[in-house]
């Protein structure tokens, strides 16, 4: 449980426990690091002799208990935004803490109780899920529970939910699994819909007839801390159909299975770029029931954020730190401009732009899109799982690049990857 990655180190403590300690709560200290983003304790008691000790378990930070789970669990863990149940989530306070253990029954030869601490650091990486999914909680019929099993089965880090004109999934989702839910509502209007992410409540009342009501209701959402996502713009049946000229942040322009309504968005999105907007674009499943091709992680949004919270993967949204693949497989694109990543403005234009892609197959078409229209078109040649470019920046406004990929079950040639641009400010 909890979140599992490489900036993590791991303290282990021993504590011999007394006889005539019985019925006494002993603390064993441990320094949190500065910037933890969740720490791990594992308890194991070595019996003395045949006769058991029974040691309870528990935590306190530098204020208060924030955990106890008496002789119930022998491991827990706390993270920013999840915990093991009996312990509270939160931000991990940096400076002394310490482990309880409630001596409940102590042999007569005493015990020795194994501590091991982990403490997983905050560190900029690259996490993966799916901003777009409905639950029991609007037309879906998954419960959250579930969503959580099927994300943790595809390896997504993060799953939005987005339930129709719903608030009431922000309220109920675990916070004791693998899965981070992030909350989120999808405004669901008849003239379009809208994804407010971030908050559990953003607005009091979805009910909008005309444009002035949408304007306030978009304020109200702002006002309370939302992220407002434009979903499906070109969707045939509940696409767009309000003025364009309101408050939003990001474009859902690849929602579930590609298809014509997705690739109208892509141009859209395409000439917002070309006419000088930095607008950032997102992806989401939509996915409401089991489905054939309708499913959680398709396509994945990645996003490069420092720690499994709602708060850092939204901001790292906002700035464009985000690729989108059709799979949570990949193919992953790393496009890169001297120390800029996608969604980032470079103000260097003597530079040379890399492009690395991973988990790409024989026959992918990798295209190299500016605001002057495709650059470069190179087919993935056989053997190889990688491709790697680089060319000289020159005077052009962004880059972006796309990878296509034929999917014999569609019999077509699909959209496989999609990154944020890289700007240029000349
Ligand atoms: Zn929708
Ligand atoms: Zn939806």
């Amino acid at each position: 449980m909890g979140i599992i990655h490489e900036y993590s180190k791991t303290e282990t403590i021993s504590r011999r426990i007394l006889h005539n300690e019985e019925s006494s709560y002993i603390e064993v200290p441990f320094s949190v690091p500065t910037g933890t983003e969740q720490i791990m304790v594992k308890m194991e008691v070595i019996q003395e002799g045949t006769a058991s000790s029974i040691i309870d378990l528990g935590v306190k930070d530098q204020n208060r208990v924030r955990g106890w789970s008496g002789g119930a669990r022998s491991e827990f863990f706390i993270h920013q935004a999840k915990a093991t149940p009996g312990y509270l989530y939160g931000e991990l306070e940096a400076g002394e803490w310490a482990v309880l253990l409630g001596a409940y029954k102590v042999a007569a030869k005493g015990c020795t109780v194994n501590l091991t601490i982990e403490y997983s650091l905050e560190e900029l990486r690259w996490l993966k899920g799916d901003l777009h999914t409905h639950s029991v909680h609007s037309d879906g019929t998954f419960t959250l529970r579930e969503k959580a099993s099927i994300c943790e089965e595809a390896g997504l880090d993060f799953l939005g939910l987005t339930d129709h004109n719903a608030a009431s999934q922000n309220e109920a989702y675990p916070r004791d699994v693998d899965t981070l839910f992030i909350p989120g509502m999808e405004l669901t209007t008849n003239r379009g819909h809208l994804n407010l992410f971030g908050v559990n409540d953003p607005i009091r009342d979805f009910r909008v007839t005309k444009m002035e009501e949408l304007h306030s209701v978009l304020k109200e959402a702002r006002e309370n801390g939302a992220y407002i996502s434009l979903n499906h713009p070109y969707c045939r049946n509940t696409g767009w159909r309000w003025d364009w000229d309101f408050d939003y942040d990001w474009v859902e322009v690849w929602n579930g299975p590609w298809r014509d309504e997705n690739q109208d968005a892509l141009d859209w999105w395409q000439e917002q770029l070309v006419s000088g907007k930095r607008l950032v674009a997102v992806g989401g499943s939509d996915v409401h029931r089991p489905h054939p091709y309708v499913i959680h992680g398709m396509p994945t949004t990645w996003v490069y954020s420092k720690s499994l919270t709602s708060s850092e993967i939204l901001q790292s949204i906002n700035k464009g730190h985000v690729v989108l693949s059709y799979s949570p497989k990949g193919p992953f694109i790393g496009l890169t401009c001297g120390t800029c990543m996608t969604g980032d403005v470079c103000e260097e234009t003597e530079q040379t732009v890399q492009l690395n892609i991973k988990d790409v197959h024989y026959s992918d078409v990798v295209k190299v899109i500016s605001n002057q229209g495709i650059e470069q078109e190179v087919m993935v040649e056989e053997g190889h799982d990688m491709l790697d470019l680089s060319w000289s920046a020159g005077n052009r406004s962004f880059y972006r690049v796309e990878v296509w990929r034929y999917f014999p079950e569609a019999k077509s040639r699909l959209l496989a990857a999609l990154c944020n641009p890289i700007y240029f400010s000349n």
